[in-house]
């Protein structure tokens, strides 16, 4: 049973029930080698880890009876819950391996795995469209063989997507596959691609999958364990991830930070808290003979993994995933260019960002033009306001917020109030575009800081242009009266006044009594 308890863009919190205990999700699950674990399980529990995966398909052939005897959890030393890979990544690696997908679900029955995977057959990435698929195909053959062939109702069963980086077959393959009765589904073999950091066409495909999908069907992302893709996978909607990284990047002295990875030799400075790096210099880790090094470099990683997750997850709880992920975005060209492209599936982060949060929303950069609180409030004034008076008041966006607190509406409210049946008020604002001011109160839209002053900021979006045409366009306005003040009203003011006649009344540079009074005299023209 999978249970969303929060969610914020596409990323959520929520609750996997397995019957070694309830997974809190995201949740990254570290890779352990059946046979071959340098790194204890039991201290990477100790780390906060609640779930691990390890390969069924290892076990089978270098530790089968061991496994079978003892179970997989006293066989790797776990007491948690602990998922495991059934070789397809063997598939990949070394072609064809000698079992199949009825053995290996057996074989994961026997041990007692907690999550099991469908053995699959991995797309990859550098191969025909004629193979991907196949992979498809056969991937969807080894599914419904699993189904047939497992006997326990208490382990939960991952069913792969495949397709690789042909989009439509990741489609095709995510729709078939949800419609068999899975518990987890999860996306196949991107690791090629997250390794040479193509962070936009892994955001396609993660899209691609999770739009066929049902919403409350968790979502395993295979091979996702970098500190960069992390915040991206989650705010996309992945609920798990498993990475044998922490130990792979270990075994090269490579080190992660919070923006991505660096050869601890190349360090200067020690610049982590964890328990490992507090208790070492970086001298004494250079020293360290080889193995006792990894393992140091391997926990500090896992420490850093664990602190993306859980700030990811506190950005869910905050309604600041947007923020957050573009604060990581800025760590590497191919994560803002895959943030950038997320302009393009606006609509499908929207869902799952509320509609009211109790945090203010931020606009630090273009990008934040297109945040689904943008999007949310361009759909509410488009579908959901009525513009029913004859004239339009547009006014620069002020300090003090609501608007209709501020002293430019207190020193027009009473000719306004005279004319209240002729009047409607707006308030132009250069990220959030028209803000009428009867909902200037409703979140966010006295609920923001943004950098882009109407004073200072000359750009203005094509969706601010998009709104106000549309409003100008409908049937009621006849007459449109705009107080410009600042770079960005003047700006617009030129753009909407091609082909009609705008009634302008300039701001008095600085004076406020003689900018309110010029626009008084103006609103006194119109009959009450
Ligand atoms: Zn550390």
């Amino acid at each position: 049973m999978f249970e969303v308890k929060a969610t914020d863009l596409a990323g959520r919190i929520g609750q996997l029930t397995t019957k070694s205990g309830i997974l809190e999700t995201p949740s990254l699950l570290p890779v352990i080698h059946p046979s071959r674990q340098t790194l204890p399980a039991g201290t990477i529990k100790d780390l906060g880890f609640q779930a691990v995966i390890t390969n069924a398909y290892i076990a089978k052939k270098n530790c089968s009876n061991v496994s079978r005897k003892k179970g997989i959890h006293k066989t790797i030393g776990f007491d948690g819950i602990v998922m495991t890979d059934s070789g397809g990544y063997q598939v990949l690696e070394y072609g064809d391996i000698n079992a199949s997908p009825e053995s290996m679900t057996i074989f994961q029955e026997e041990i007692g795995s907690d999550i099991a995977v469908v053995l699959d057959q991995p797309t990859g990435v550098r191969i025909s469209r004629r193979y991907a698929e196949k992979t498809v195909k056969e991937t969807l053959k080894a599914a419904k063989k699993t189904l047939e062939t497992k006997s326990k109702k208490d382990i939960l069963w991952v069913g792969p997507i495949q397709g690789g980086i042909h989009l439509d077959l990741v489609s095709q393959s995510a729709l078939e596959i949800s419609r068999m009765n899975f518990d987890i589904l999860a996306l196949g073999s991107p690791t090629e691609i997250m390794k040479s950091y193509q962070f936009k066409l892994l955001s396609s495909m993660v899209i691609a999958a999770k739009k066929k999908i049902p919403v409350n069907m968790p979502l395993h992302l295979f091979g996702a364990g970098h500190p960069l893709t992390i915040p991206l996978a989650i705010s996309l909607g992945c609920d798990l991830f498993d990475s044998a990284s922490y130990m792979l990047y270990a075994r090269e002295d490579r080190y992660f930070t919070d923006s991505g990875t660096t050869r601890i030799e190349d360090l200067t400075y020690l610049n982590c808290s964890c328990p490992f790096c507090s208790s070492h210099s970086l001298k004494d880790i250079l020293d360290l003979e080889k193995e006792k090094r990894i393992d140091v470099i391997a926990l500090h990683n896992l420490h850093v993994l664990m602190k993306t997750v859980k700030e990811s997850k506190e950005a869910i709880r905050e309604g600041r995933l947007w923020e957050y992920l573009g604060s990581k975005a800025r760590c590497h060209p191919r994560l803002w260019e895959a943030f950038r492209s997320l302009s393009e599936h606006i609509d499908y982060l929207e869902d799952g960002s509320s509609l009211f949060k109790s945090k203010a929303v931020f606009f630090t950069e273009q990008i934040d033009h297109v945040r689904p609180e943008v999007k949310h409030h361009r759909t509410r004034l488009e579908h959901n306001i009525e513009f029913s008076k004859p004239i339009l008041l547009l006014l620069p966006e002020v300090e003090v917020r609501p608007f209709y607190n501020s002293p430019l509406y207190a020193s027009i409210s009473k000719v306004l109030m005279e004319r209240r049946n002729k009047v409607q008020v707006c308030f132009i604002v250069p990220t959030l575009g028209v803000i009428p001011l009867e909902i200037s109160d409703i979140y966010p839209l006295s609920q923001y800081e943004s950098s882009f002053k109407p004073d200072s900021c000359p750009d203005i979006s094509e969706a601010v242009i998009e709104d106000v045409e549309r409003i100008i366009n409908s049937n009621a306005i006849i007459d449109i009266v705009m107080l410009v003040d600042g770079v960005f009203s003047r700006n617009l003011a030129e753009k909407i006044q091609v082909g009609r006649s705008i009634s302008i009344v300039e701001a008095e540079n600085g004076d406020f009594q003689k900018t309110t009074q010029k626009l008084i005299e103006r609103l006194r023209m119109i009959e009450p």
